[in-house]
């Protein structure tokens, strides 16, 4: 089975680390974002559904506080009014008194000054004065004309008191004031016991007094009509379609300021539609403590027939008996409601998108950085196959400086020791330490074919111990391997760095020297010969010698070159040994 790549892994591996995270990272965050979202949604909800109950109860309790303010000023207010005509009346009487007390009998003057007030009118046609004696005699009473010339020192209101006894005692103790009664309402007799107000005055020369009376009952009604026909004209909301409405604790409609052709109808005999119930729930928030309150039902909507849900709020003036509300419609505010929520979920979509866009940006990137951290290193493992793969007869070393991350470089130190350790055995002589004749002679074809391309010199120096096998034979093998090693010794230092020596076989050396011409090769011969010479082996004091043949010239080929070289040892053994040829 072949086996997966290692880079591969190292790929997948980051990227699938970086998707994980990444997904559990956008999981979280788009959780999170989603949470906030419905939290925000809910949030809407409530404060909007507070907002608009705010605004229905700012708008009824401020109409309520309206009416509550109009109630307690109805009373001074009637008080001022009379107090004021009664006041001018008397203004009036009196100039008529003091402009004809001296022209007119008294007779006529009474008679000016009643026939004068007779016919004043005020209050709608409604307010008249009155004038009786001190005594309770009726001078003038203008409604009931019949009333004049009789006593009525007796007469007792609805709850029995003496009014005229009350009014004549005041009037001679304080001049003027304010008096109440309680009595039927003019052409009403169901409901009696209604509160007037009345305010007389002392008229001094003829022991008179008049003043005027208002039933606070009218007063108040003036006002619900003024506060009324108030609301009749309230529109509110931003299509003007929310009103105030007011209908008393029997059902009937008193005002609306949207649908006017409600107004005087009752809810429960109207067949808008049976299934509303909301006007038992508004009557009973209206009659019940704390007297306010909201609801939520079914209304009849009158522009298009349909059944719409309210919101509303009921507030009431329990002593005039009075519901006053004002509702919105649901599904206004649900609409209001859900298109805020709705800019809220754009909100949401979009902040997922970029949640995902970045998630996606951030992914790419990992596939790109798990891509570059592959391709190096799949570089690096190259480099190490190619330096194996090319290097069958020469183990290169690997550049340590070019392998990236820092186990591929430990693996190339490693390797390259190896590799160096292995040449050394390859090329090497295991007994000199001088290159062995497999690799003398890849050196020698080398470097003679770059002599010939460069024309430069060339030369070869072949070197045989003189008489070794005698030395063998003599001192034994080991002696002469020692032997053999001193030589080897001699030759390697003498030509150092300026050429190259190897083992040819036994004892026979070879030395390629480039750049040296046929002198100079002789030269270090010479002295390699010289160096031999002086070989002293611990112990021995025989010497050994050795001779050599040189070659030189870049035309020959190396089997040639060998041969001259030979020959010229061959020579050199033939003359006497201990000698150079060349
Ligand atoms: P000549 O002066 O004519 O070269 O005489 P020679 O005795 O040196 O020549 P010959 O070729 O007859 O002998 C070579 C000897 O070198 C034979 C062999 O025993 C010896 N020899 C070759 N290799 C080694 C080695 O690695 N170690 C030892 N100790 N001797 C070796
Ligand atoms: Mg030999
Ligand atoms: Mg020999």
């Amino acid at each position: 089975m072949q086996k997966k790549r290692l880079s591969y892994y190292v790929f997948f591996s980051i990227v699938l680390i970086g998707t994980i995270t990444l997904s559990i990272t956008s999981f979280l965050w788009i959780g999170n974002i989603y949470q906030t979202y419905q939290r925000e949604a809910q949030r809407i909800q409530e404060n909007y559904t507070n907002e608009v109950k705010d605004e229905l109860k700012n708008r009824v309790d401020t109409i309520v506080s309206l009416i509550n303010y109009r109630k307690a000023t109805t009373e001074a207010r009637l008080q001022k009014n009379i107090q004021s005509r009664v006041l001018e009346l008397n203004g009036l009487m009196t100039y008529l008194y003091e402009s004809n007390r001296d022209k007119l009998p008294d007779s006529d003057i009474k008679k000016l000054i009643t026939e004068a007030v007779r016919g004043m009118r005020f209050n709608d046609g409604r307010g008249y004065y009155f004038i009786d004696t001190l005594q309770g005699d009726v001078i003038l009473y203008p409604v009931a004309p019949s009333t004049e010339g009789s006593n009525l020192f007796y007469l007792q209101d609805e709850r029995g008191n003496y009014s005229l006894q009350q009014e004549i005692q005041l009037v001679n103790k304080h001049g003027k004031g304010f008096i109440e009664g309680y009595w039927t309402l003019p052409g009403e007799d169901t409901q009696k016991d209604h509160k007037k107000i009345t305010y007389v005055h002392k008229f001094a020369p003829y022991d008179w007094y008049f003043g005027t009376g208002e039933y606070l009952d009218i007063t108040t009604r003036e006002v619900q009509e003024e506060i009324k026909s108030y609301i009749n004209q309230l529109s509110y909301g931003d299509d003007g379609k929310q009103y105030v409405f007011i209908h008393d604790f029997e059902g009937n409609e008193l005002a609306n300021g949207r649908f006017p052709e409600l107004i005087g109808q009752n809810h429960y005999e109207m067949t808008m539609s049976p299934k509303v119930q909301y006007i038992d729930r508004q009557i009973e928030i209206a009659s019940t403590a704390p007297h306010h309150g909201f609801l939520t039902h079914l209304w009849p909507n009158f522009s298009n027939g349909n059944t719409s849900n309210k919101l509303t709020y009921i507030a009431a003036i329990p002593s005039w008996g009075w519901a006053i509300g004002s509702g919105a419609n649901m599904e206004d505010l649900n609409n209001a409601i859900s298109r805020h929520q709705n800019e809220l979920y754009n909100q949401l979509i979009s902040g997922i998108q970029k949640a995902l866009l970045l998630a996606a940006g951030i992914f790419i990137l990992s596939v790109i950085a798990a891509r570059y951290v592959s391709k190096k290193m799949n570089a690096s493992i190259k480099l190490f196959t190619r330096n194996l793969e090319t290097s069958s007869a020469q183990l290169s070393l690997i550049d340590e400086g070019k392998v990236i991350y820092q186990e591929f470089e430990e693996l190339a130190k490693a390797s390259n020791n190896t590799t160096q350790r292995i040449n050394t055995l390859l090329h090497k002589d295991e007994l000199t330490g001088l290159f062995n004749r497999r690799y003398i002679n890849v050196l020698f074809d080398s470097l003679l074919q770059q002599a010939k391309k460069d024309d430069s010199n060339f030369s070869l120096i072949m070197l045989d111990i003189d008489h070794f096998k005698r030395i063998n034979d003599t001192y034994g093998h080991p002696f002469g391997d020692q032997v053999l090693m001193n030589i080897a010794q001699c030759i390697a230092t003498e030509v150092s760095t300026k050429g190259y020596v190897g083992r040819f076989g036994g004892e026979e050396m070879m030395v390629l020297l480039p750049n040296y011409n046929a002198e100079q090769a002789f030269e270090i011969a010479m002295q390699i010969k010289t160096c031999v010479e002086q070989i002293r082996l611990p112990g021995q004091d025989f010497s050994v010698s050795i001779s050599g043949g040189i070659s030189s010239g870049t035309n020959a080929t190396t089997f040639e070159l060998i041969q001259q070289a030979d020959s010229k040892l061959y020579c050199a053994k033939n003359n006497g040994r201990n000698r150079i040829e060349r």
